[in-house]
């Protein structure tokens, strides 16, 4: 048997090397400190936070990327980095969207986490949790509007994100946080980009994958930062992050594993981001470069200038025009009798945009989704407000 050399860690030439960093064998230690290090530049370089005492709102959502992005945050905050101690001078508030009205209504095996220990104890941040259906008037008109929602695609899925885009946002405007920050990685990143593309909303491809990317929140013209500082991580990184990280008592759910693939699934059939997701992280594994190739590709992008710029008060998002035919059809067209009847006869038919009328396309009761019936009165009052 032929016997290895023994090789050493690339960075700090002493420890045994057992993780590929950018080609190069390092050790754990160093592992953990290039994880640091890329988010301290990322957050100072890439996403502006040069100023003392600014205030990031960290949206967390149990999985793997924002587990992360809270833990690396808590130890800018508190100096408790592995490596290069300096402290960043910021104020952290965790936020967290509970989901588990909608789930249990789903998904009959969901079991809803508490991770106010995780957050509190461990990461020693601000800890906010905010229940999905909260800013309903009548809770019971969300599960409505999902069962009404079509099961196959994303819709409900979609139709769930929007409304947590509704309240992130709120929250962020109600208690001055001018900058949102969001965990996903490159890799995620990179998935959504399609997963956008693919549902039509090539509008968005700026804000879903610039580090920060800001705009000014229709109800008080107040300018928000969306954040994205784990861009430059893939999958792997923050598996190993946090799996390295896991001898500080992390709570088991941090690899996801209490996520079966049934309830990854649900409440759509044959969801596309999910396809998507598989698809990308398909590729990363046989050709590495891809997340960063689309990544790149995206920056790229300029959008055309558009002649009026009104928003979708449902995404937020600019409102454009159908260009072509090919557009046309993939609309369930089917019944223009009934889409005559909801341009004419319902309030908000005509602010929708492209891309949430396809969410909505094959729905029941149409008629009070374009009436904004029983909606969030902050999303009713966004829609008055814009033009
Ligand atoms: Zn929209």
């Amino acid at each position: 048997m032929q016997q290895k050399e023994p090789k050493l860690c690339k960075k700090c030439k002493t420890n045994n090397p057992n993780i590929i960093v950018q080609k190069d064998p390092v050790c754990k230690e160093c592992f953990i400190g290039y994880v640091e290090h890329m988010f301290k530049m990322s957050l100072r370089l890439k996403c502006n936070i040069t100023q003392k005492n600014e205030k990031l709102l960290v949206c967390f959502s149990g999985g793997q990327n924002s587990t992360a992005l809270v833990k690396l945050a808590s130890d800018v905050v508190h100096s408790t980095c592995a490596h290069n101690k300096s402290k960043m001078f910021i104020e952290v508030h965790v936020l967290y969207i509970n989901e588990s009205f909608i789930m249990k209504e789903f998904i009959q095996e969901y079991q809803p986490q508490d991770y106010t220990n995780f957050v509190t104890n461990e990461c020693k941040l601000p800890f906010q949790i905010v229940d999905i259906q909260s800013i309903y008037p009548d809770p019971y008109i969300l599960l409505q509007q999902l069962h009404n929602l079509s099961e196959s695609g994303s819709s409900r899925e979609d139709f769930v994100r929007l409304i947590k885009q509704h309240i992130i946002y709120d929250y962020a405007i109600k208690n001055g946080y001018q900058n949102v920050c969001f965990g996903q990685n490159g890799q995620r990143l990179a998935a959504d980009l399609f997963s956008q593309l693919s549902k039509g909303r090539g509008l968005s491809l700026q804000s879903a994958t610039k580090y920060n990317f800001s705009f000014i929140y229709p109800l008080n013209q107040n300018k928000l930062q969306i954040l994205h500082p784990l861009k430059e991580l893939l999958n792997k990184d923050i598996l190993y992050y946090l799996r390295l990280k896991s001898n500080l008592n992390f709570p088991n759910f941090i690899l996801g594993q209490h996520l079966s693939n049934i309830v990854k699934n649900k409440p759509a059939h044959g969801n596309i981001d999910h396809l998507l997701e598989q698809f990308i992280d398909k590729l990363q594994e046989g050709f590495p470069s891809t997340t960063f190739t689309v990544l790149s590709s995206a920056e790229k992008v300029t959008i055309k200038p558009l002649q009026q710029q009104s928003h979708c008060p449902l995404c937020l998002e600019i409102r454009d025009q159908v260009y072509n035919r090919l557009e046309v059809e993939t609309l369930d067209n089917s019944n223009q009798q009934l889409i005559n009847y909801l341009r004419a006869n319902t309030k908000y038919y005509n602010k929708i945009c492209f891309t949430c009328n396809r969410m909505l396309q094959s729905a029941q009761e149409l008629e009070n989704f374009y009436n904004l019936k029983g909606f969030p009165p902050l999303i009713v009052q966004i829609a008055d407000t814009i033009q």
